[in-house]
């Protein structure tokens, strides 16, 4: 392996190049503090170039790579499996930093991978543009990490997923030797041939290293209202949101939150409830009004319990109920002595979201070991991330449980943290035999020497 190392410090300079097992530990372990196997070393290239050299390096020795951008993805996509016997090499993108001045003409940006998701909304909202994805690790993610999982976030159901921002990518293949595909001329119309950004987008670092993107922006909406609304069931909370949907006004986030996930984040951040009552389900509703929201507050909202923000300091607040939600569940069962919370995306048609919810919560709560079970997501996208704690982190038992009811109810087993080495055993849930098959011809053209993160998205 020795050779190995002197190769990789040869393209990126010593410091770049790390070996040392107590730096390694940080690469390897994820946002919910789940540590995963140790890799070889850790390389932090500076830009495009070195990425593919490193890259090339790592297929000639035979080694597997792990690209790694702000390592927040939640299933464990970005750490070395721990029961892996081969050896892994991580590629850390957060060098590759560099955003580029917004083209006002066609309103897109190029960004290097590893620019976080704060950083290039800053940047597209300092010259007037907005950037549509956001998620509540914003200013860890990286932007590659973004493309590279599709993720979501709080305004998919105004814009749609990251992969409908993405107007072109730069990767480094993993070939023998160093080899770029440069294809961010962001054209608003390219008819040729099958487009291999929206490919990478939600790979996963299975194919490729998505080197720099560069992404579509939007014109900020007009004033936005905020309200968070108290309601019973998934089904009022579902009319709701979509009446809210009117000439002039457009519905920018529209998320759930229950009873006791409220009610711990409300402890962690050690603030008392807006709403006067206590309800079963919490709505939080982000619509742009074009200035006027009248009717539909009027018609909607004038006989429930309702607070609503209009000014930015008392967004951010009703915000942060619904953006520290992970964090609250993990604080919570780690505080009882509990194994952190088993955490599960996925997704429901909205025809069948409140009966399968009511199946899910039947069939958890009814489920051995199980001490605190609780549901929040992007209700609007059908979008639940269910939180369990009690069985041990190893006990596959209730992802079991709960995937399987999430398929019989015809939902994804992922909805938008992607699949990674957590849920690769349950993609045949949601994919045909010949999907998969297809994803793994499209696996081996991509990355004929099976270097690129192995155990993530298929399982070995
Ligand atoms: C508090 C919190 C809230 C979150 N909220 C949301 C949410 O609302 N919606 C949502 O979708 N996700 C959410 N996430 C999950 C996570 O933030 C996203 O998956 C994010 O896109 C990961 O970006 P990252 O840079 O941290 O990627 P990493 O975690 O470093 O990597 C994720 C995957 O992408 C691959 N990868 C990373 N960079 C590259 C690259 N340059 N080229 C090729 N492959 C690459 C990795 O190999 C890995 O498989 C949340 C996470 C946290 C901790």
């Amino acid at each position: 392996m020795k050779a190995l190392i002197d190769e990789l410090i040869e393209v990126t300079g010593e410091s770049y190049v790390s070996t040392d097992s107590a730096v390694l530990v940080g690469y390897c372990t994820d946002w919910t503090g789940h540590r995963g196997g140790l890799a070889l070393a850790v390389v932090r290239p500076a830009d495009a170039r070195e990425v593919a050299a490193v890259l090339s390096i790592c297929v000639n020795h035979e080694v597997a790579v792990i690209p790694q951008g702000g390592n927040t993805g939640l299933v464990l996509g970005a750490v070395p499996d721990l029961h892996a016997s081969t050896p892994v090499i991580i590629i850390s993108m957060v060098r590759l930093n560099t955003i580029g001045s917004v083209d006002e003409l066609s309103g897109q940006v190029t960004a290097g991978a590893g620019a976080t998701l704060a950083d290039v909304q800053r940047a597209a909202r300092a010259v007037g543009w907005e950037y549509a994805v956001d998620i509540a690790a914003r200013d860890s993610a990286t932007i590659g990490g973004t493309v590279a999982t599709n993720a979501g976030g709080i305004h998919v159901i105004a814009y749609g997923m990251t992969r409908a921002q993405v107007t072109g990518i730069e990767a480094a293949l993993p070939l023998t030797s160093p080899t770029l595909i440069d294809h961010l001329g962001g054209l608003a119309k390219d008819n040729t041939g099958y487009d291999l950004a929206s490919a990478l987008t939600g790979s996963e670092g299975t194919l490729a290293i998505i080197t720099a993107v560069r992404v579509k922006l939007h014109r900020p909406m007009d004033r936005t209202s905020l309200a968070l609304i108290g309601t019973d069931s998934y089904d009022t909370a579902l009319r709701l949101i979509s009446s809210a949907v009117r000439p002039g006004i457009r519905v920018r986030a529209a998320e759930l939150m229950d009873r006791f996930g409220l009610e711990i984040t409300l402890g962690l951040i050690g603030q008392m409830s807006p709403l006067s009552q206590e309800h079963e389900l919490v709505l939080l509703l982000e619509i742009a009004d074009g200035g006027d929201a009248s009717g539909f507050v009027a018609d909607e909202l004038s006989e429930r319990d309702t607070v609503i923000a209009v000014d930015a300091a008392n967004q951010e607040q009703l915000w942060s109920l619904r953006e520290r939600h992970t964090e609250a569940y993990s604080a919570f069962c780690i505080q009882r002595g509990l194994a952190a919370p088993h955490k599960l995306d996925v997704s429901i048609p909205l025809s069948r979201l409140a009966d399968c919810a009511q199946l899910l919560n039947d069939r958890v709560r009814a489920h051995p070991g199980v001490v605190v079970f609780g549901m929040f997501g992007h209700a609007g996208d059908g979008n639940l991330h269910v939180q369990v704690c009690g069985p041990a982190a190893n006990d596959e038992s209730v992802a079991e449980l709960i995937l399987h009811t999430v398929a019989e109810c015809g939902g994804s087993v992922s909805a938008e943290h992607g699949i990674g080495r957590l849920k690769a055993k349950w993609l045949p849930l949601s994919r045909s035999p010949h999907e998969i098959a297809v994803m793994r011809a499209i696996k081996a053209a991509w990355d004929p020497n099976g270097v690129m993160n192995p155990g993530v998205l298929f399982s070995e």
